[in-house]
């Protein structure tokens, strides 16, 4: 969709973009800075594979600082982004025919790294109602002899769903029975959470070893292009990715790697500005889209998506009579004849949705939101 709107962007039309998956920020100054002296002090040779010392540290300090969290630096491995981590993670444990239970929606890439790993991806679906969140007993049900992996982002890229600590601790009561099962737990919109503490899983004692944190510094520090992100894992987990890191792209860049050292130590304040314009925009962009007849949606506790369920417009006809089938028809059409690019729900595995990102000017989103409910008004039964 972003490739589309690009296409007819460079037509001369005016495409509002809200299908992509990044802050509209800029990185803060200070993590700039951090990267001009960086390259000034000359790091711009190769790196250790897991990451320089003093980030490993910087990473140790803030999963205690901001998580209560114990890790030592052995058991965190930087990479090019949180997606690699994803990928080591899943390449490194999963065998062929292992099971990895997903619930759905989720990040589109998760299928498709079980798939590069030979392994089945079992899914969980959710729904509005539920809040997109699955319930212990759903996810008892899906576990079978051969489930490897679970995983999940919480808050959820695309539903913005977040697990409070007491629904998560009803999980980890299904994980107690099961221990050979591990917890891909990935965290990357951390710091994009408009409940009150960031809930990890790994917090709960009985199942710690087992549980592989995901995060990294795109989402929280708008530095989606530097590529740079992490795990935190038990040693066997981390000395395996280190390992196979090693063999494919060994450390991420140096210079990033050095910004990210100045991020963890001096940088929450500009997450706070971010957090605070992305509040402001959620109650926009959800009061606009109550407004819009046909339209369902909850308000998202994270990230800055929206994925207001549209299948009530399914089965209804744009003016040249093609019928809108699914969720990637009906982003289609908003973009081809509202001019704003949205993702259809199947590409995450729910199709009666969209998601709408909100990482966009206040004008923008007025106005994207202006076309939208224009666009679906002209769609006849
Ligand atoms: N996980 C989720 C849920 C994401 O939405 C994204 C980015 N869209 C990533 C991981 C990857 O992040 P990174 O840029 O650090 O690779």
């Amino acid at each position: 969709m972003t490739k589309l709107g690009r296409e007819l962007a460079s037509k001369g039309i005016n495409v509002i973009s809200l299908s992509v998956g990044e802050p509209d920020f800029n990185t803060p100054d200070n993590v700039k800075d951090a990267a001009k002296k960086a390259l000034d002090e000359n790091y711009t040779r190769y790196s250790p594979v897991p990451g320089y010392p003093e980030l490993r540290q910087a990473i140790v300090n803030k999963l205690k600082n901001e998580n209560g969290l114990e890790y030592e630096p052995s058991q965190i491995v930087v990479s090019t982004g949180a997606k690699q981590s994803l990928s080591n993670v899943i390449l490194t444990l999963i065998n062929p025919g292992d099971e990895v239970i997903i619930p759905t929606p989720y990040w589109v890439s998760y299928s498709e790294m079980v798939v590069l790993a030979e392994g089945k991806s079992v899914f969980i679906d959710t729904d509005i109602d539920s809040d997109f969140k699955i319930t212990p007993e759903q996810l008892e049900a899906a576990i079978t002899p051969r489930t490897k992996l679970f995983m999940f982002s919480s808050p959820c890229n695309p539903t913005g769903s977040v697990y409070s600590k007491d629904e998560l601790a009803a999980l980890v009561k299904v994980f107690e029975k099961y221990p050979n099962i591990f917890i891909l737990s990935d965290e990357i919109y951390e710091h994009i959470n408009f409940v009150d503490k960031h809930e990890s899983i790994a917090q709960f004692e009985s199942v710690r070893e087992r549980v592989i944190i995901v995060n990294g510094f795109s989402k929280a520090f708008a530095m989606t292009g530097w590529r740079l992100g992490y795990i935190a894992a038990n040693k066997e987990i981390a000395a395996a990715n280190d390992k196979l890191q090693g063999q494919t792209t060994s450390g991420t860049c140096s210079i990033a790697q050095r910004a990210g050292i100045t991020a963890y130590h001096d940088g929450l304040e500009s997450v706070n500005e971010m957090k605070e314009a992305f509040l402001r925009r959620r109650q926009l962009v959800y009061d606009l889209l109550n407004d819009i007849p046909g339209v369902k949606t909850n308000l998202p506790e994270g990230a800055f998506y929206f994925f207001p369920e549209i299948s009530s417009f399914f089965g209804k006809k744009d003016a040249n009579g093609n019928v809108i089938k699914d969720s990637s028809d009906l982003a289609l059409y908003l973009l081809n004849e509202g001019h704003v690019a949205t993702v259809g729900g199947d590409s995450f595995g729910n199709n009666n949705y969209i998601r709408l990102s909100y990482a966009a000017s206040d004008e923008a989103l007025k106005e994207a939101l202006r076309r939208i409910k224009e666009a679906l008004g002209k769609l006849s039964s």
